[in-house]
């Protein structure tokens, strides 16, 4: 059995529901239903080399810059709003297993960059590591299914070998900003054996970006083994804030 027919079987048995609002789907409809779709928040960044996800995450990069380095790029698929259902598209990947829909949506995001002349030299793709006993006890590392889909879709590699997370962290969703940055500050170093020589421009991943705090504890961490040219810049499935 293979397509619809398969499809129309198996949804007697499982109902394939959209992420979003919980209905049904059609047939023709993959983990999120036309309306919502239709509705996602997209933010279009991946087209504008200034954005308010980019102006945060630089202006991060410019109070701890000891050199100048390149404008990060800064892009995200949508706005995360906590009071939609748009929010369930990430927590599904990263609370529910739902791998497969967070491969969906990323692969929407990967299209975008793709489209996009500000990404085109990306040859690295780093995704924000877990702590070696949450990515055991979760089972995968939602920023990595998410750097796995634009790597591909890009032709750059994926690079799992360079940064590790050598501290739990705890959850950050109530913290404030202050509390958030001194939470991820030290969270991550260097692999044995780290190399990025050759790279020309790195893509950091991680499923949401809030404050920044996270992916600029990574950017501090390779700008250590980085050529200075090199520039560094931050894809994520969803943008806190519109
Ligand atoms: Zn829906």
């Amino acid at each position: 059995m293979s397509g619809y027919v398969g499809r129309a079987v198996l949804d007697l048995f499982i109902p394939r529901l959209c992420v979003v609002c919980g209905r049904s789907l059609s047939l023709r409809e993959e983990h999120i239903c036309l309306d919502c779709l239709a509705d996602l928040p997209r933010t279009y960044y991946s087209k504008m080399p200034r954005n308010k996800m980019a102006d945060r995450f630089n202006e991060l990069i410019q109070r701890d810059a000891e050199v100048p380095e390149p404008y990060s790029y800064a892009t995200a698929l949508f706005y995360y709003r906590a009071s939609t259902g748009y929010r369930d598209i990430t927590k599904g990947l990263k609370y529910k297993g739902d791998i497969a829909s967070g491969r969906f949506f990323s692969r929407m995001l990967a299209e975008e960059i793709a489209g996009s002349s500000l990404y085109s030299d990306v040859d690295t793709v780093v995704p924000v590591p877990l702590h070696w006993t949450r990515r055991w006890s979760r089972g995968y590392n939602q920023a990595e299914v998410i750097g796995e889909t634009i790597a591909i879709r890009l032709g750059a590699s994926l690079r799992l070998d360079i940064l590790e997370r050598h501290r739990r962290t705890k959850t950050q969703t109530k913290m404030t900003i202050e509390r958030k940055e001194a939470n991820v500050s030290d969270a991550f170093r260097l692999k044995k054996r780290a190399d990025l020589s050759g790279c020309r421009h790195i893509l950091l991943i991680d499923d949401v970006f809030t404050t920044g705090a996270t992916v600029n504890s990574c950017r501090k961490v390779l700008r250590g083994i980085a050529d200075s040219e090199m520039r560094i810049s931050v894809a994520t499935l969803a943008c806190v804030g519109d």
